[in-house]
């Protein structure tokens, strides 16, 4: 067994400004990486342009949801003409992704977007500093970093595993996202709690992270569907989302995350939502091949007493969602031919077994 996650994590309220001298000791010059509002919205740019003081920094505030290997480049152009020595990632997964991939590229000037998935290469990276804004993706403490690549109509994870040194986690930020946003995100986070149970890396160390997260996530159901969010309920659904993310850290995630990728792309479902879409199947699945005592602890911990009221749960907080056969299907063949992705599930799968999961099976498997 293995446990590591060398970003140094502070999670409290103004945890930025409480730390600022830390943050001003990663470099001399920051980048800073955001979207285009959010960062500024929440305070968390005001914060660390504070903490900063006097340390020179550059902003770059292009980054897209599902950031593009072509925007990860065009701010590897501006961090190298502007010679920084850090890079700082504000935001949801999306900046955060993108502060590692551009983190990467100024540090190895001389070479073109290839690096990105160039598997034989080393990783030597600027160091990346994350402040999360919402409470999802967990990349504040993965070395994780997933980008569009357009030429392949879907999104991949980097094979560069890039952590941050330092990551400030402060739920207060999360006050100015929209109900639609935080029930995005916290799904994302529920998926990475039950994808890393349900899957072969898991270990005692993973499933310490996933087993407090899924407690953690219970509290938050009903203020998910009411709307009704306190600050307390903020503080868990930040919190259950770094567990989440030092989950996958070291369990990855497997099959719902394998088969969101193309709902994303094809129809600009939100990650978390497109994540949530798959969880009731695949534990139905992984209770089918001999998993059930797993899956009775995954429900039992969110208070779920089967696999229909996690269903029910997800429809009540979205809606359906309404994807066609053929979008299904083509996630489920472009999964099938990922021999990588299917290496986490902890029980074979093959095309047949993901449309099951994918809801479009013919009930054959
Ligand atoms: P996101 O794409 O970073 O942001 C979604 C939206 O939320 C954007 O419009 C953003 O606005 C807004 N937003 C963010 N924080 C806000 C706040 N506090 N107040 C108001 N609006 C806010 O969302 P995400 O779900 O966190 O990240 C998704 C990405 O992470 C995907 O690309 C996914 O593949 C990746 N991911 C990474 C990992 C990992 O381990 N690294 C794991 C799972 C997923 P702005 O555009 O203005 O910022
Ligand atoms: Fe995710």
């Amino acid at each position: 067994m293995m446990f590591y996650m060398p970003a140094k994590v502070y999670e409290e309220k103004n945890a930025v400004l409480n730390h600022a001298g830390e943050i001003k000791g990663v470099g001399t010059k920051a980048l800073i990486v955001t979207g285009k509002n959010s960062a500024k919205a929440c305070g968390a740019l005001s914060d660390i342009t504070k903490a900063l003081s006097d340390t020179p920094f550059v902003v770059f505030d292009e980054i897209e949801e599902n950031p593009s290997i072509e925007t990860v480049m065009k701010a590897r152009e501006i961090g190298v003409s502007e010679n920084v020595d850090f890079v700082i990632g504000i935001g949801g997964g999306s900046p955060m992704d993108a502060a590692k991939a551009i983190a990467l590229m100024i540090c190895n000037g001389e070479r073109d977007e290839s690096l990105l998935y160039d598997k034989s290469a080393e990783t030597k990276a600027l160091p990346v500093v994350a402040v999360p804004t919402t409470c999802g993706t967990g990349s504040e403490v993965t070395g994780a970093s997933v980008l569009t690549i357009h030429e392949k109509r879907t999104k991949a994870g980097i094979p560069h595993k890039i952590f941050p040194v330092l990551s400030l986690v402060d739920a207060k930020y999360l006050r100015s996202a929209s109900l639609d946003i935080i029930k995005n995100t916290s799904v994302d986070a529920l998926a990475h709690l039950v994808e890393s149970v349900i899957n072969s890396h898991a270990s005692p160390f993973s499933l310490m992270c996933a087993e407090n997260g899924l407690a953690m996530w219970s509290r938050v159901k009903e203020p998910l569907i009411t709307g009704n969010i306190t600050d307390a309920d903020y503080d868990f659904l930040m919190h259950s989302s770094v567990l989440a993310g030092m989950a996958i850290a070291h369990a990855g995630t497997s099959i719902p995350h394998g088969l969101s990728y193309a709902v994303t792309y094809e129809l600009g479902v939100p990650h978390g939502r497109a994540c949530g879409i798959f969880l009731a199947n695949y534990l139905k699945a992984a209770r089918a091949n001999g998993l059930e005592n797993e899956v009775d602890v995954v429900l039992a911990l969110l208070g779920f007493s089967s696999e229909d009221h996690l269903s029910e749960f997800m429809d009540m907080l979205f809606g359906k969602t309404e994807i066609s056969k053929e979008i299904l299907e083509n996630a489920a063949l472009k999964l099938s031919e990922n021999k990588a992705k299917l290496a986490y599930s902890p029980f074979a799968v093959n095309y047949e077994m993901l449309c099951e999961i994918a809801g479009v099976g013919d009930g054959s498997v």
